[in-house]
């Protein structure tokens, strides 16, 4: 018997070192984990450099290599990416930004670099989106709020370069910085005098903003500039269903990952309730997976909490969310006609707070899968496995020939 159907959930930065508060133990070793274990009993385990050994992933280039995009040859900077994730639709060309909304004083200084961690900012969004009006320097823009403080910006136009310096202090206290051309060129000062624009622009249609002054009324700091950073040209992605002949979906809160899902033509399931933080709507996402597997060969799912702990150096926290996200696993057992991978995209040390190139452990599991000793899933116990030890661009040739679709090389 063989499966058709591929889930490849992804626990990001859920790999971790030994810590000190855990008696030497990494969290996923400490954390009672029925359900991986079983799985991981099922199953076949090995341990993944995502990217290659020594290697510090981001979360955005580890999971262009899960899918099989090489990210030496695919990525260019996290703005597109982020950009598509929160809903505009990035053609191949295209000039994407990461944004904050952020608070000024009188003086123009920065006092809150993310505007009193602003949520609900789709009228502000939509006032600027309407207002402003690039078209003098032939710049055409989209303008879209993300979760919380963050929102996106693409540029689309002639010329436009992306060696640009952002606006960001990165501090409190002093005015924003002007947008300059990092390699002085033409397309370079043509982006930047329109980045320029877009905040003078957009600073005029805040500043009377009935939203900043019901904020201002409550107490709140007013979102009154907006900070930009993370210049890139979206690239052009060679479509997951060409490449693999699989119709795949991405489940996730993370508008990072979920544009890189889009990027290569997975559609996106919107769960509601997820945050991308340990109060996640954790079983309505597997639901969810279970649901788009019907009618989807693939389906990328994205727990990120683990990483947050992981970023904070909370040990103890990282071990409950685990212990969380594994009771959360219970309808993936004995899963009919589906391959499941289960794995991280980075290790996220609570020693370091920070991505570190530890080799992530990864479990496979489902019909027709070799079963090895391994009846543990962490870090240590899969590296027994008999995966041994892989990279991450030869998951997806592993699990597209577990399901029988993978093409003879040779006679
Ligand atoms: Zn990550
Ligand atoms: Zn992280």
């Amino acid at each position: 018997m063989t499966a058709h159907k591929i889930l490849l959930l992804v626990l990001d930065g859920i790999s971790d070192r030994p810590c000190p508060e855990l008696g030497m133990r990494t969290p996923l070793q400490a954390a009672l984990t029925p359900v991986l274990d079983r799985m991981a009993s099922d199953g076949i385990c090995g341990i993944m450099d995502t990217i290659g050994p020594g290697i510090r992933p981001g979360s955005d280039t580890s999971h262009l290599s899960l899918l099989g995009y090489d990210p030496y040859r695919y990525y260019t900077g996290r703005g597109p990416l982020e950009a598509e994730g929160s809903g505009i639709r990035m053609e191949a060309g295209m000039i994407g930004f990461r944004c904050n909304y952020a608070t000024l004083d009188g003086e123009g200084r920065v006092t809150d670099r993310r505007a009193g961690r602003i949520h609900g900012t789709e009228p502000l969004s939509a006032a600027i989106q309407e207002g402003v009006d690039l078209s003098s320097l032939g710049v055409e823009f989209l303008f879209r709020s993300g979760t919380g403080h963050r929102a996106a910006l693409a540029f689309r136009g002639e010329d436009l370069g992306v060696a640009v310096t952002s606006n960001d202090p990165k501090k409190d206290g002093v005015p924003p910085l002007p947008f300059s051309a990092r390699d002085g060129t033409d397309a370079d000062r043509k982006t930047a005098r329109a980045l320029q624009e877009f905040v003078r622009q957009a600073e005029e249609i805040l500043k009377d903003h009935p939203l900043n002054a019901t904020r201002v009324a409550q107490g709140l700091s007013p979102a009154t500039t907006v900070l930009i950073r993370g210049a890139g040209r979206m690239g052009h992605f060679e479509p997951f269903s060409s490449r693999y002949g699989l119709k795949g979906c991405v489940i996730s809160a993370a508008a990072l990952i979920a544009g890189i899902g889009t990027a290569v033509g997975l559609s996106r399931v919107e769960v509601p309730e997820i945050t991308g933080s340990a109060d996640t709507n954790l079983a309505g996402k597997v639901r969810a997976a279970i649901d788009a597997l019907r009618t989807a060969d693939f389906v990328l799912v994205n727990i990120k909490g683990a990483d947050e702990a992981g970023h904070d150096g909370k040990a103890r926290a990282k071990m409950m969310f685990i212990e969380r996200i594994d009771s959360a696993l219970v309808p993936l057992i004995g899963l009919e006609d589906c391959i499941v991978a289960i794995c991280a995209d980075h290790s996220t040390p609570c020693s370091v707070k920070d991505h570190s190139a530890d080799p992530v452990p990864l479990l496979i599991c489902g019909e027709g899968v070799r079963v090895d000793r391994v009846t543990h899933f962490d870090e240590v116990s899969c590296a027994e496995g008999g995966l041994h030890r892989i990279s991450g661009g030869s998951l997806m040739p592993i699990l597209r020939d577990l399901i029988n679709r993978s093409p003879k090389y040779g006679a």
